[in-house]
């Protein structure tokens, strides 16, 4: 604690997978003896640096810069770069750390890291967010590498974003190396399914929850936050299972829509004018827009948390509970705090963990990843059964560890002890490295 002072959010994410370990070193005395969970907690590397830009009116601009490079333990680094006002040091580790055993869940050899800046790109130019872009590769490229280090987008940085920042980097190595981020566009090595990955993939993982229990979609109320690549896609394959998503949101309030959210007003809003949610209740008849607010009042069988850190928090779970919901899964990362976790025990809500539920996306960027190095292109249909094996396969693996350590059904405990195995035998089997 005392060496990641003011790191909130870190302690956070460290506390909720230790509280899940001591049935672990309780087997494995090689662990306690190395050091192992105390060199794991530690990264490898942290990289902070300066991003000086010129905005459309000829202003300078200085943001920070971070590359986290938590762990190369089972393959490169892998994980997204989120440009959003609220991240610092400790935003940027916890994701790190989180993403450490989230890749360990997919089976993919790929090891964990996590990047951003304080940048706020909501309100710039595309000429603006070029040119911050270009600044920001400038100095991450030397760091990347399809052996070493390879990012993808998170909050912040879609696709738009991914091609200044593949562009910045071609431009500086003179080299088209596809493999070294992912999310890339169609036509220059990105793969069918990125876009959607996330999304479906808490999809698959909310519908492998509830046909363990013979239960299905069919009929469902489903509450997703948010409205970026997360939650649309969200809401779109729980359509295409059966439920109904009756609200969505952004920073703003939340939207309710009792007919179901149209997928296609959603999309041209959201993806297409990049417009505020409230334009959503503008164009549909049957929608309201809640200003401010908490989505987690709307009555739902299903929440899927799709937008941050923290966004639901023990008050918000108690209103869940109270009105019937009995899934939540966690599209996004840590959108739940230690208080609503503890309201959904409680409440016997079954609970998915975003390292567990949201690990579709980054599957699919190692699928992408392959594709690369083999210069191939699969189809949609090929790479999303993969994606649904994948997540169905990390559901089954996070029950079957949670059975195995004397906690069936708990798919938090599941998740953090298969993926700290998987991580800390590698560890081990290094050397002390
Ligand atoms: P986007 O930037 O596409 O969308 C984020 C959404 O969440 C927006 O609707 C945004 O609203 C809302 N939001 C962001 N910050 C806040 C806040 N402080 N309060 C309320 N709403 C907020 O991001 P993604 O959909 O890609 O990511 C969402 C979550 O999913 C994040 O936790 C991310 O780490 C996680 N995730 C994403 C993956 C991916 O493949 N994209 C993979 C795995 C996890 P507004 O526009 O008003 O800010």
């Amino acid at each position: 604690l005392r060496r990641n002072r003011g790191e909130t959010e870190f302690h956070q994410a460290v506390r909720e997978v230790l509280d899940s370990l001591a049935v672990v070193l309780a087997r494995h005395a090689e662990f306690l003896e190395m050091k192992t969970v105390e060199r794991i907690c530690e990264p490898e590397r942290q990289v902070v640096f300066r991003v000086p830009w010129q905005d459309d009116r000829g202003e300078v601009h200085i943001n920070r810069g971070f590359r986290v490079e938590f762990s190369s333990a089972l393959g490169p680094y892998k994980g997204g770069l989120r440009f959003h006002p609220s991240v610092d040091l400790g935003i940027v580790k916890f994701l790190g750390f989180e993403q450490v055993f989230k890749n360990a869940l997919t089976g993919m050899p790929i090891g964990g890291g996590k990047g951003g800046s304080d940048f706020d790109p909501k309100g710039r130019s595309d000429a603006e967010v070029m040119r911050f872009c270009q600044s920001f590769m400038t100095e991450l490229y030397r760091h990347l590498g399809e052996y070493t280090d390879v990012p993808a987008g998170d909050i912040g940085v879609g696709a738009r974003e991914i091609g200044y920042l593949f562009g910045q980097y071609k431009r500086i190595t003179n080299r088209h190396e596809s493999g070294v981020i992912t999310g890339k566009g169609l036509g220059w090595g990105g793969a069918l399914v990125r876009t959607e990955a996330t999304g479906y993939g808490a999809a698959f993982f909310a519908d492998a929850m509830m046909a363990a229990v013979g239960e299905s979609f069919d009929g469902k109320r489903v509450t997703i936050s948010g409205s970026g690549n997360v939650a649309v896609y969200g809401v779109e394959k729980v359509h295409q299972l059966g439920g109904t998503v009756v609200a969505c949101s952004d920073s703003s309030g939340h939207v309710v829509d009792e007919e179901g959210i149209d997928l296609d007003v959603l999309k041209q809003v959201k993806e297409v004018e990049r417009a505020r949610i409230a334009e959503y209740a503008e164009r549909v008849p049957s929608a309201s827009f809640v200003e401010g607010g908490s989505i987690w009042d709307v009555p739902c069988d299903v929440a899927v948390p799709s937008a941050t850190q923290n966004e639901l928090d023990g008050d918000a779970a108690a209103v869940l509970a109270r009105n019937g919901c009995r899934y939540v899964v966690e599209g996004a990362n840590m959108p739940s705090t230690p208080d609503a976790v503890r309201v959904f025990r409680e409440a016997g809500i079954a609970f998915a963990p975003g390292k567990a539920a949201n690990a579709g996306g980054v599957a699919t960027s190692a699928l992408e990843m392959q594709q690369n190095a083999s210069r191939d292109r699969w189809t949609f249909e090929h790479t999303e059964a993969r994606l649904e094996e994948i997540m169905r396969a990390i559901h089954a693996r996070c029950s079957e560890t949670a059975e195995e350590y004397g906690s069936p059904g708990d798919l938090v405990l599941g998740a953090n002890v298969a993926g700290f195995l998987e991580v800390a035998e590698a560890v081990h089997a290094h050397g002390l490295v």
